[in-house]
């Protein structure tokens, strides 16, 4: 099946709103062995939605649109929808009763412009939203398929998850997509297709291996379609092992779960806790650790020192190490780990401390270095890295390496 993508939305087209739907709907799609093969985005304007329509539908089996659903004026996709397929707006009494337990679960008084969102094309199927108000409409139309969500990126994901995919894997009839995700982390993508060349020769064409890098790590996804009785689910699970063999220990998980979820495992398992002393990470990574639900069992939490005064009053860095080696400085790491653990009183702790950017380089510290320190009771270990110019991306990657750095302390291995 082939699928476009009709983004829909002023903001959108002029850059003030980065399109997420669309990435998200992609990668959505693409699980389920559906090829997005357009992804168009249009100004919220009646012709243009026409036209949108037309040309979607004529190239694509699935067209799926975001945007225009909500209340006011300038939300027209559903009136144009309807005109589109020469159909009437009904009103639909279970999304109405939906709305109205929306405003009253918020308690703020339902207006009649609300109500009127329960109003959808007749030819529509409504797909729930539990999110907000716009429910997401499914019109089938000629042996193709017309999906209309609201813009807002939770609310789309919410019609997409419960409504749209169930709808899409009951087409699917009988076929089970199969998935096997497996996590990577400090090696880049290039290097692991490298390293991955032969598994990847010997595959059988209905096995495929997907590559999604985001900062510091790449997702592995081996996906397959299982029909009646052939073996796709022992064959995925027989080359997600010869492929975590290949691979090693940059491999720190399987399924859905993160680097951060990792680590608390481990610490759940062992009893221990865990603090950070931060700077140039500044709270992020306690961000990061305590994304993980249960967190607090381990995480006792962090001191972002950012300035000379906090790292020597709050972390006990000594005044001669920053003045002589500066607080980038391999001396100045294990001060601010080691203090900081003690300080806290944890057995493990992370200290992160390097030039984000995009000032403050020096000929010997450009923009970009960062140390990195994790100690335990008897070990302190340290790294100096070189990230890039861009400050966001510095501070996620000192965060994603530090607790690289202490899952390999955790489990023994080798650090970089
Ligand atoms: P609403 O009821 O909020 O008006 P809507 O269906 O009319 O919902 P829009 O008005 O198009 O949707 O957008 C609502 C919000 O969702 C805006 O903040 C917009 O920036 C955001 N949004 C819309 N489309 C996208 C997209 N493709 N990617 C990310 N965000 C989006
Ligand atoms: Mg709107």
């Amino acid at each position: 099946m082939k699928a476009a993508l009709l983004i829909i939305g002023d903001e959108i087209l002029n850059g003030t709103t980065l399109d997420t739907n669309s990435q998200y709907l992609a990668r959505q799609l693409e699980g389920l062995n559906i090829k997005v093969v357009e992804r168009n985005t249009i100004s919220d304007k009646k012709e243009a939605i026409i036209k949108g329509l037309d040309h979607c539908l004529a190239n694509a089996d699935l067209v799926v649109t975001t945007g225009g659903l909500g209340p006011t004026k300038d939300d027209i996709t559903k009136k144009t929808i309807a005109e589109y397929f020469g159909v009437e707006l009904v009103m639909n009494h279970d999304v109405l009763a939906q709305v109205e337990s929306f405003f009253a679960k918020k308690n703020r008084p339902i207006l009649e412009v609300n109500r009127l969102q329960a109003l959808v094309p007749e030819n529509c199927m409504v797909l729930q939203n539990k999110m907000g108000t716009a429910p997401g409409m499914l019109i089938e139309h000629n042996g193709k398929i017309l999906v209309s969500m609201p813009g807002v990126p939770h609310e789309m994901q919410y019609i997409t998850e419960n409504g749209l995919l169930p709808y899409l894997e009951i087409l699917n009839n009988g076929q089970e997509i199969i998935h096997h995700h497996l996590h990577t982390i400090g090696v880049g993508e290039s290097r692991i297709a490298q390293q991955l060349e032969a598994i990847e020769d010997s595959m059988p064409a209905h096995i495929g291996l997907a590559y999604l890098p985001s900062p510091g790590m790449v997702k592995l996804r081996l996906t397959g379609v299982s029909e009646g009785e052939n073996n796709t689910k022992s064959q995925i699970a027989g080359l997600a092992n010869s492929i975590k063999q290949t691979l090693g220990t940059i491999v720190f998980g399987e399924g859905n779960t993160s680097i951060s979820q990792v680590i608390g495992e481990q610490l759940l398992k062992t009893g221990k806790t865990l603090s950070t002393a931060e700077s140039c990470s500044s709270g992020y990574l306690a961000q990061l650790i305590t994304q993980t639900p249960g967190s607090s069992q381990y995480y006792e939490g962090s001191i972002v020192a950012y300035s000379y005064r906090l790292k020597k009053e709050l972390l006990g860095v000594k005044h001669d190490t920053l003045t002589e080696h500066g607080a980038v400085s391999e001396e100045t790491i294990i001060e601010m780990v080691e203090g900081g653990r003690k300080k806290l009183g944890t057995d493990y702790a992370i200290a992160t401390s390097g030039i984000a950017g995009p000032g403050g380089g020096m000929p010997n510290k450009p923009v970009g270095t960062v140390w990195i320190a994790v100690a335990s009771q008897n070990q302190t270990i340290t790294k100096k890295w070189q990230f890039g110019s861009d400050r966001a991306r510095n501070t996620h990657l000192t965060a994603i390496m530090g607790l690289e750095m202490l899952r390999r302390l955790l489990l023994n291995l080798p650090q970089f």
